[in-house]
């Protein structure tokens, strides 16, 4: 979109007599301002992103509690990379992803591989970039052609495994959804898996719909096939939001470091890690998994450190931030967050699924996540996507999407629910929703001037 509006106007009522009355929009002004007028100008703009508690399209934390807010502020400056300036941000990060090792079940916690990063999608590419790397080791030993590496994963992977294919050339493999295999389960999976298979990437709570992929049937597929074939197989587990979500609601769900063949893991701290934008973790199974020479080393205390990260320079603050709600909330405290923010999911499937007119695809029994479609009908005029607009009038971002391959015909609604997300809210979430489904079931038949009332005095 072209914005051919060439200034930002200052409102008269703080602009400094003296100082220029507008900012040029897409060049640095000649002159300088007022610090109180700069901060002015954008923090008015700002407030025009929206209410981030109305927006049930997004996954990442938008609410942490006033020490949180502190420590943010006191750690604004500090530099991941730069362990030897800040060694104790450094120590804290090894904490942490010890701690999320021994949450997914690493056999041994303190002697792996992991790192901070920015987000899912680096860790995913960091994961990535190991397994293709230990496929070339391994093909190279072998004298293999190193030439045509594929990926195997569901078409319904989040676009940075999209990415990844590309960036790093890589054959993506894409399994197709289908209303029988709702989610990628290891069926068929012998005429997807070849030589060049660098790994199958398993999602812990799809991004299209929240449900969690069946890590361990897939796991058994490719232990069907190293039976048959030899090939041995590993898999990468995208957990960017189940990753902090079933340790604590679906302990029993063997998902993890359990089972052999998964080599890394991701989760984003940012989702139900519940820290602010800027934090995925990645994990490997034993430091072997890692290999060797992918990894960089920086000066630390002295001495060297060993980093593997596509970002040089990057926050560090979210990290303290992760490691303040493992010392705040502990395994209860996560447990019972994470528990509320599920029931009121589950609260919500429930409402609207018992609307006639809606199909749910699933009930949040996952990730608190949950989708649904239009209940066939043959005279309904409206769409999903027009649900969707009429709930953006009061203020509710509820996106509408069409599924990924092979089931693009079908359209799904979709909220994702996060902690601040009240069952106080979610009820006159599901009041607002009503009443859209009326006005639009009203409307329909009715030529479309005639649904809008005029302006009357
Ligand atoms: C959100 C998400 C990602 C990307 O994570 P970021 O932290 O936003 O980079 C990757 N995979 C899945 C399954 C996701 O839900």
């Amino acid at each position: 979109m072209v914005d051919d509006r060439r200034t930002v106007e200052l409102n008269p009522l703080f602009a400094r007599v003296g100082e220029a009355t507008s900012f040029p929009r897409n060049r640095i002004p000649e002159s300088e301002s007022l610090p109180e007028t700069a901060y002015q100008v954008i923090h008015d703009e700002a407030m025009l992103d929206g209410n981030a508690r109305m927006n049930l399209a997004t996954f990442v934390g938008t609410w942490m509690d006033d020490y949180a807010n502190r420590l943010y502020r006191e750690a604004f400056d500090k530099n991941m990379v730069d362990k030897d300036e800040y060694p104790a941000t450094a120590d804290i990060e090894d904490r942490c992803w010890r701690m999320i090792a021994a949450l997914w079940n690493a056999p041994d916690p303190d002697h792996t591989a992991g790192t901070s990063t920015m987000g899912s999608s680096e860790a995913c590419m960091l994961g990535g970039l190991a397994l293709k790397r230990r496929w070339q080791h391994r093909r190279r030993q072998d004298g293999a052609s190193t030439d045509s590496p594929n990926l195997v994963m569901s078409s319904a992977v989040q676009v940075c495994w999209e990415k990844f294919c590309n960036f790093f050339d890589v054959e993506p493999r894409y399994v197709p959804i289908t209303e029988e295999h709702k989610v990628f389960d290891g069926h068929d999976l012998e005429s997807y898996v070849d030589e060049n298979t660098i790994g199958v990437v398993a999602i812990l709570g799809v991004t299209y719909t929240g449900m969690y992929e069946p890590v361990k049937d897939i796991s058994a597929a490719l232990d069907r096939i190293q039976n048959d074939t030899g090939l041995d197989v590993r898999i990468h587990v995208d957990a960017a939001s189940g990753g902090m979500i079933a340790p604590f609601l679906q302990p029993e769900l063997e998902w993890d470091f359990r089972l052999p063949r998964v080599a890394s893991i991701n989760v984003s701290g940012h989702k139900y890690g519940l820290v602010y934008p800027g934090l995925g973790w990645i994990v490997w199974r034993q430091a072997e998994d890692l290999p060797e020479d992918l990894i960089a080393r920086v000066s630390y205390l002295g001495g060297d450190m060993p980093t593997f990260a596509l970002n040089f320079s990057r926050p560090g603050a979210q990290v303290l931030l992760q490691y303040y709600l493992f010392l705040q909330l502990g395994m209860d405290g996560y447990r019972r967050v994470q528990q509320n923010t599920i029931d009121v999911a589950r609260y919500l499937a429930s409402e609207i699924g018992t609307l006639p007119e809606f199909d749910l695809w699933n009930e949040a029994q996952d990730i608190p996540v949950f989708a649904w479609r239009l209940a066939a009908s043959a005279d309904r005029q409206w769409t999903l996507y027009d649900l969707s607009d009429r709930l953006r009038m009061k203020g509710w971002i509820v996106p509408a999407y069409p599924m990924p391959d092979n089931l693009t015909d079908v359209t799904v609604q979709r909220i994702v629910v996060r902690n601040g997300m009240s069952h106080d809210l979610a009820s006159f979430l599901v009041r607002d929703l009503r009443a859209c489904v009326d006005h639009l079931n009203q409307a329909n038949g009715t030529p479309p001037d005639a649904q809008r009332s005029g302006f009357h005095h």
